[in-house]
């Protein structure tokens, strides 16, 4: 089937409102459908689902689209995934087109790990000892069926002789990060598989099951063209509708206290993959929270009480205040992980600790009330000024000065000339600059008639000149309207196919909020066709009169009066 083809076919099969529903609650009003929109915090409803046009927008943050950037944007996945999702639910075959050799590896890549998944899972079946382990560390049936705990014996090539029986090729399986020269990288483990935002397992943790080896306790499988541990969090897969719900994330050490978190009902709990969230890996730390704020900007780190958690969880504020998160602490009593805490103490306490979670100031006193206070308000200042988020910032000055008995002015000083040194001595810029488009009226009434009366695309197109459309956004739109046109392929659907996904939440909205007084259509779209031309027409003459170039310039004039005449008779 061809691609284009395939998109309608998905489409005419999958209704938006069933799609979005099963996500989301939708209330009908009127025509459309409402909800508190799932891409962004809000109290009144301004997500909008149309059936009549199978699309969705949001008036307040303005995501919008059809069924495909609904899930490209709810479950954080990319087009190519999206469609590959929906055609498989409706049982129709995708296969990517113009494959290049790295995706065609990538995808023998995603086979390999899978195959190499269920081998582990059906060798902890057959283990007493690794299952033993795991019921000493708490770990249920259930939760072994979900994370699709597995086991890789202390033999030297199972995995390898087994791959190999599956068909791999000798040089895939080498590469794979799972066997070096025919030898299994993971022995004598518990294995632990690491999946990626669409479920797929991309990589594998392992656990030693022998305590008294000198080999270290926990290792992951390497990096591939499909895993990068750097930007990976274990257990976000599972965890990612929890998030939402909950409004916030834990991020622990251990992929046992994840494992258990979720066993007794915590289910936002993730642990990043041997990165530690430091100053010092602040760029890694960055990408992993890049995965993480599609889903939130409320982080809960939980970290062991003594020192060297105390420690840890301080160090990790920089990287948090700088990738936009808003945090709060938990610390555990001594020498207690999550893990061991809920086995020792039940849900209830660790509910309890969750409630009392400090703020990134209480943090502070904790540890320098005793110690050297001023160090502390100086060194908090520091992290401070990595602050994305004005508000936020504020909040954490005004809770210092209550809690420090400091004056808030001057707490408020201090900070600006760190800031002001910071910014002398470095010219790298920490905020991205947000691009607002300015939409000019007639560009946007154009379009918006161009897509709900597509009987007078041709009108439009023979009275234009799409290169004077300023917005770039709605110049390439139109080139994608007259693209369809030209081969008598019209149609809104049609049009949302090709377009981009910031094409998509422009149009969504126009589609939705068509507010076109039917009656002054006509006079309404020459109004605009001739503003278009004089404003074009009027930066020609601009242009002329610099250069000089008086010839021209009269022509342009007659132009102009022409415009204006042929559009006011
Ligand atoms: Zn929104």
């Amino acid at each position: 089937m061809h691609y284009q083809q395939l998109l309608e076919e998905i489409k005419n099969r999958i209704d938006i409102v069933d799609l979005i529903t099963e996500y989301i609650d939708l209330q009908k009003t009127g025509q459309n459908y409402k909800s508190l929109c799932p891409f962004h915090a809000e109290k009144t409803p301004s997500f909008v689902v149309s059936p009549s046009k199978q699309i969705f927008h949001c008036f307040g943050c303005g995501k919008g689209g059809d069924i495909f950037t609904f899930l490209m944007e709810y479950e954080k996945i990319s087009f190519i995934e999206a469609v590959s999702m929906l055609a498989k639910r409706v049982g129709l075959e995708f296969k990517p087109v113009n494959k290049s050799m790295s995706q065609i590896s990538k995808e023998k890549l995603y086979e390999l790990y899978e195959t190499a998944s269920n081998y582990y899972i059906e060798q902890l079946k057959s283990s007493e000892k690794a299952k033993n382990y795991l019921k000493s560390r708490g770990i249920n049936e259930k939760s072994i069926e979900i994370f699709k705990i597995g086991y890789a014996s202390g033999e030297k090539n199972l995995l390898y002789t087994f791959l190999k029986g599956k068909g791999f090729d000798d040089n895939l399986i080498n590469s794979s990060g799972l066997v070096n020269n025919n030898n299994d990288f993971f022995r004598n483990r518990i294995i632990i598989p690491i999946l990626d935002l669409t479920g797929r397992v991309v990589g594998f943790g392992g656990r030693l099951l022998d305590s008294t080896s000198q080999l270290p306790k926990y290792i992951n499988s390497q990096d591939t063209p499909i895993f990068k541990k750097g930007e990976n969090l274990f257990g976000l897969w599972h965890s990612k509708q929890y998030i939402r719900e909950k409004g916030y994330v834990m991020i622990m050490e251990g992929y046992m206290d994840v494992i258990l978190c979720h066993q007794y009902g915590f289910k936002n709990a993730v642990a990043p993959l041997g990165t530690a969230l430091t100053q010092e890996q602040l760029e890694k730390a960055k990408r992993i929270f890049n995965n993480l704020k599609k889903f939130t900007n409320r982080i809960l780190l939980i970290f062991d009480g003594d020192e060297a958690g105390v420690l840890a969880a301080q160090k990790s504020l920089l990287p948090l205040f700088y990738g936009g998160f808003i945090a709060k602490i938990v610390l555990l009593p001594d020498k207690e992980d999550p893990a061991s805490f809920l086995q020792k103490y039940g849900e209830k306490a660790f509910k309890n600790l969750i409630s009392k979670a400090l703020s990134p100031v209480d943090l502070i006193m904790k540890i320098y009330l005793e110690k050297n206070l001023n160090e502390g308000i100086h060194k908090f200042l520091i992290i401070l000024s990595y602050i994305e988020d004005p508000i936020y910032c504020d909040e954490l000055i005004r809770e210092l000065s209550e809690k420090t008995g400091v004056n808030e002015s001057a707490l408020r000083d201090q900070l600006k000339r760190i800031v002001y040194s910071k910014s002398s001595k470095s010219h790298k810029n920490y905020n991205n600059d947000i691009k607002i488009l300015s939409v000019p009226k007639e560009e946007e009434i154009l379009l918006r008639i161009a897509i709900s009366h597509s009987e007078k695309i041709n009108y439009i197109f023979q009275k234009i000149n799409i290169e004077d459309f300023e917005n770039e956004l709605i110049k390439n739109i139109f080139l994608k309207i007259e693209k369809l046109h030209n081969h008598g392929q019209f149609s809104t659907n049609k049009l949302l196919n090709i377009l981009n996904e910031a094409e998509k939440a422009f149009i969504s909205k126009l589609i939705i909020n068509s507010q076109i007084d039917e009656d002054l259509i006509i006079q309404n779209m020459n109004d605009c066709i001739k503003n278009l031309a004089l404003k074009s027409i009027d930066k020609k003459i601009k242009k002329t009169a610099k250069i000089g170039d008086e010839k021209i310039l009269s022509e342009l004039i007659k132009m102009k009066k022409t415009i204006m005449r042929n559009y006011n008779g």
